[in-house]
C-alpha cells in the first residue's frame, strides 16, 4: 500500500513552497493537482513524474471530487506515493475533508504538508499586516459564494474592527459591497484585490467597501482583504479616526450579538 501526502503549493511564487514539498514532489511517482497550482511551481515536477490535472478549466469540472477520492485510493492501492497537490494550503478552502475521509474509509496512509493560504500570500505582496494590534481585533477567512447551507457566510461574525479576507469573491463586486453595507461594515473601510498574489502576474488595488462596487474586476485566482488594517496609515487613522472609545464599543457590540 503507498501513501497519500496532501500537500499545498502556496500561492504561487515556487520558493514559497517548503522543503518538504519541494523534496515529496521531486521523488513522486504520480501528482494530481488543481488547476490552482502555479505554473512556476509545476515546472518543478520532474519529467518522468506522472501528471495529472483534476481541477476545474472554465467552470467545467475535469473530474468530480468523487473521482478524485476514487483515483487516490486506487493509484494508492497500487503501492504508489501519491501527491494530491493543492494551492495554497490543503486544510483551507481545498476540500482536503472530504479527500481525508475518503483515505481514512479505505485505510489507506495519509499525510498532511502545509502550505502557505492565499490568504498570507496576499498580505504579504500588500504589505498588510493582517492582526495589526492598532486596528484589529480579529481575523475572519471567509468566503461567500457558497448556497445557503452551513458553508455559507456568516457576516454576524464580521465587524469594523476585523480583518475579512474574503477567497472566491466571484465575480460580482458590487453584490459583495452590497452585503458587506448591510452587514454594517462602513462605506470608508479599506479594502485591497489583491489578484495572483505572489506571482509575476500579481496585482494590486486599493479601495474601500463603497468604491469596491465600481472597481473592474482582477484576473482570478483574487481575493479581498477588508479592514482597518488594509491602509497605508494605520497609526494616523486610529488615532484620529477609530479612536480607543469607538473601537471598544464596535468590539461589545460583537459581544452582544
Ligand atoms: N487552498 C487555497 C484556497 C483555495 S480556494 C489556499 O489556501 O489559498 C481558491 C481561492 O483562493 C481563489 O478564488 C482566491 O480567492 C484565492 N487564491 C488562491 N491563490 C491566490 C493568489 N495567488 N492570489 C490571490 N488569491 C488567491
Amino acid at each position: 500500500m503507498g501513501k497519500v501526502y496532501l500537500i499545498g503549493a502556496g500561492p504561487g511564487d515556487p520558493e514559497l513552497l517548503t522543503l518538504k514539498a519541494l523534496r515529496l514532489l521531486q521523488s513522486a511517482s504520480v501528482v494530481l493537482h488543481d488547476s490552482l497550482v502555479s505554473r512556476e511551481v509545476l515546472a518543478l515536477i520532474p519529467c518522468d513524474v506522472e501528471v495529472i490535472d483534476v481541477g476545474k478549466r472554465a467552470g467545467q469540472k475535469l473530474l468530480t471530487q468523487e473521482e478524485i477520492n476514487a483515483l487516490l485510493v486506487s493509484y494508492a492501492g497500487r503501492g504508489e506515493n501519491v501527491i494530491r497537490l493543492k494551492g495554497g494550503d490543503p486544510l483551507i478552502f481545498g476540500r482536503a475533508g472530504e479527500e481525508i475521509e475518503a483515505l481514512r474509509d479505505a485505510g489507506v496512509d495519509f499525510e498532511v504538508v502545509p502550505g502557505i493560504t492565499a490568504a498570507l500570500g496576499a498580505a504579504a505582496a500588500a504589505g498588510i499586516s493582517l492582526t495589526d494590534r492598532r486596528a484589529a481585533s480579529q481575523l475572519v477567512i471567509a468566503t461567500f459564494s457558497r448556497g445557503t447551507d452551513a458553508s455559507s457566510m456568516n457576516w454576524g461574525a464580521v465587524t469594523n474592527s476585523s480583518t475579512l479576507v474574503l477567497y472566491m469573491p466571484g465575480a460580482d463586486y458590487a453584490e459583495v459591497a452590497r452585503q458587506m453595507r448591510d452587514a454594517g461594515l462602513a462605506d470608508d473601510l479599506p479594502c485591497a484585490i489583491v489578484s495572483n498574489a505572489t506571482t509575476p502576474r500579481q496585482q494590486i488595488r486599493r479601495t474601500s467597501v463603497a468604491a469596491l462596487a465600481r472597481q473592474e474586476r482582477l484576473p482570478a485566482p483574487a481575493l479581498l482583504i477588508v479592514g482597518r488594517v488594509a491602509t497605508h496609515h494605520v497609526q494616523e487613522l486610529a488615532e484620529a479616526y477609530w479612536p480607543a472609545r469607538a473601537f471598544q464599543q464596535s468590539t461589545s457590540e460583537t459581544k452582544i450579538s
